[in-house]
């Protein structure tokens, strides 16, 4: 793949990584991954000691690339310690072009007592009858844990990690966002419809229309990715 390519998916990820911040679901820590494509490599946001550093400013030069094996190929920052969680999915999903890692609150705060994320609105429709949680709160550092997630994960499009955060994935790094942000959002819906009800789920007559118009929330045409990079783009700090 030539190097232009190789860098417009640095900037792509290094643009997300700001969005994620902006929307608050990264913080401190977090990060996305894209499949070189035509290679067995991966670039993942680097692990950033620099003091004072903030995410906001994270750039193409921030962006390393790894094998799948999680060894760094190239760039000036050590991979980040949960490189695992990327190479792994990668290695089990070939459907799976980008992964994402967040910490958002509201979706720890569901996993901390168990509930998953479900279909309780039509955009969280592809979360069927529940996201499936992974049930340590460790960092996923070794390539058998990244194992154990992806297994977890199966075919799905999101899992929850128990008091730790999500784990999302796409066939563009713009889905794999979306769908961490509509867990977060889900999250946030199911703990206010609590304070007043039952949290009632979709009908599975409507979970059946949907997922045959959008295929489990897997629908990723270029009209919704253009759509994301504006209305997300949009809300950065000029
Ligand atoms: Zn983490």
């Amino acid at each position: 793949m030539a190097a232009k390519d190789v860098m417009e998916i640095k900037e792509k990820l290094a643009l997300a990584v700001r969005i994620m911040v902006n929307e608050g679901l990264i913080e401190l820590s977090g990060h996305p991954s894209t499949r070189v494509p035509g290679t067995d490599h991966v670039c993942v946001l680097g692990h950033l000691h620099e003091e004072g550093r903030t995410l906001r400013a994270t750039s193409a030069g921030d962006i390393v690339t790894v094998d799948m094996d999680g060894n760094l190929v190239e760039g000036s920052h050590e991979p980040p310690g949960e490189v695992y969680l990327h190479t792994e999915i990668y290695k089990a999903r070939s459907d799976v072009n980008s992964v994402l890692h967040t910490h958002p609150t509201a979706t720890i705060a569901l996993s901390i007592v168990g509930i998953p994320d479900s279909a309780v609105w039509l955009a969280a429709a592809g979360f069927g009858q529940g996201v499936p949680i992974y049930q340590s709160s460790r960092q996923i550092d070794t390539p058998e844990l990244g194992q154990e997630v992806a297994r977890l994960l199966g075919n799905e499009i999101a899992i929850m990690l128990k008091g730790h955060g999500t784990i999302t994935v796409g066939s563009g790094i713009e889905q794999a966002c979306r769908t961490s942000l509509t867990l977060e959002k889900t999250a946030n819906m199911m703990i206010m419809s609590a304070q007043f009800g039952k949290v009632q789920p979709m009908s599975t007559e409507d979970l059946t229309r949907y997922e045959r118009v959008w295929g489990k929330g897997r629908s990723d045409s270029e009209e919704s990715r253009r759509g994301f990079w504006a209305y997300y783009g949009e809300r950065l700090p000029q």
